[in-house]
């Protein structure tokens, strides 16, 4: 009998990526279904569950051909019974059973984590992390998400809550109001909004984050200052969290990181500059690699820990 392979499902907003993978997290084959989101999201675990078996079925195979099916949900997962929040942009209810409903629809186990720590378990994994198990990834981009992976497992708190990097407070005085009702938030002045945020207190316009790095880059001082603060903020809070975790690698991801080595090289500096000097030692800063597949690499990667 051939080796099983695993599934994986990564639920956004407006589309689910959907693959088969090979235990080792080479992706056989992936593919994509939209996102339905009518009816409180009522239809998304029956559109998973029909594609599934269809193109299950396309390749002669049925469910015992699959070991299990990791999933990256759109909010924090609670980890013991693996209910949903937080997925309102999708019509969730808080406490949406997307565990159990899912493993009846496709009579597997399934394993959920949210899409930020699933993206941080494929870097750690397949990509920029290269099997390292201690790993922290921090995504920039319309906000900042993040996952802290150690020795291998992703931390996930209590109630999901843990690793959530973008709300790590890095202004505790007059800082700008973040989404979830804090203020002085990273995700305020590190994501693409957030560096248009601070360069408007700067008393300037631009419509997105590129147009601030390509001023910087023509030599306008202004978005040279605001791209060394969202440095300052990002290597305060990456520095404090490799105190905490001391990790062998800093995963850098998303849209933002797009700028480079303009931002990276700042935040180089502010990262050895808030690191104790043990942790730092073993440290590294790495661009992500893996992209859009990063979020099934890791739901299969969940899938596959917790079932051997
Ligand atoms: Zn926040």
């Amino acid at each position: 009998m051939a080796e099983k392979r695993l599934a994986a499902f990564d639920i956004g907003g407006t589309s689910i990526k959907m693959a088969f993978l090979t235990t080792e997290g080479d992706i056989i084959r992936k593919w994509s279904i939209p996102t339905d989101r009518s009816d409180s999201g009522a239809r998304i675990v029956g559109d998973i569950a029909r594609s599934f078996y269809a193109e299950l079925a396309a390749d002669g195979l049925t469910t015992v051909d699959v070991l299990a099916a990791g999933v990256g949900a759109p909010g924090p997962a609670d980890p013991i019974d693996g209910t949903i929040s937080g997925a309102v942009n999708i019509g969730w209810q808080n406490g949406y059973p997307l565990k159990k409903l899912l493993e009846e629809a496709i009579e597997l186990p399934v394993f959920i984590e949210n899409d930020a720590n699933c993206a941080a378990l494929g870097e750690m994994w397949r990509g920029a992390g290269s099997g390292a198990g201690d790993v922290v990834c921090v995504t920039l981009g319309t906000g900042v998400g993040g996952g802290v992976v150690s020795k291998g497992m992703i931390i996930t708190g209590v109630n999901g809550a843990a690793g959530e990097i973008g709300h790590i407070t890095v202004e505790p005085e007059n800082g700008f109001l973040c989404n979830c009702g804090k203020h002085g938030c990273l995700e305020t002045v590190a994501s693409a909004t957030g560096i248009v945020n601070l360069y408007k207190q700067e008393g300037k316009e631009a419509p997105d984050a590129r147009t601030v790095f390509e001023h910087a880059a023509a030599g306008d001082e202004a978005a040279k200052r605001v791209i060394d603060r969202c440095a300052f903020y990002l290597g305060l809070a990456i520095g404090n969290i490799a105190n905490i975790v001391n990790p062998a690698k800093i995963v850098i991801g998303g849209g933002v990181s797009e700028a480079g080595e303009a931002l990276l090289l700042p935040l180089e500096a502010y990262v050895k500059q808030f690191t104790f000097p043990r942790a730092m030692d073993v440290l590294s800063l790495e661009k992500a690699q893996l992209g859009n597949d990063a979020g099934v690499i890791g739901a299969a990667y969940l899938a596959k820990v917790m079932t051997v």
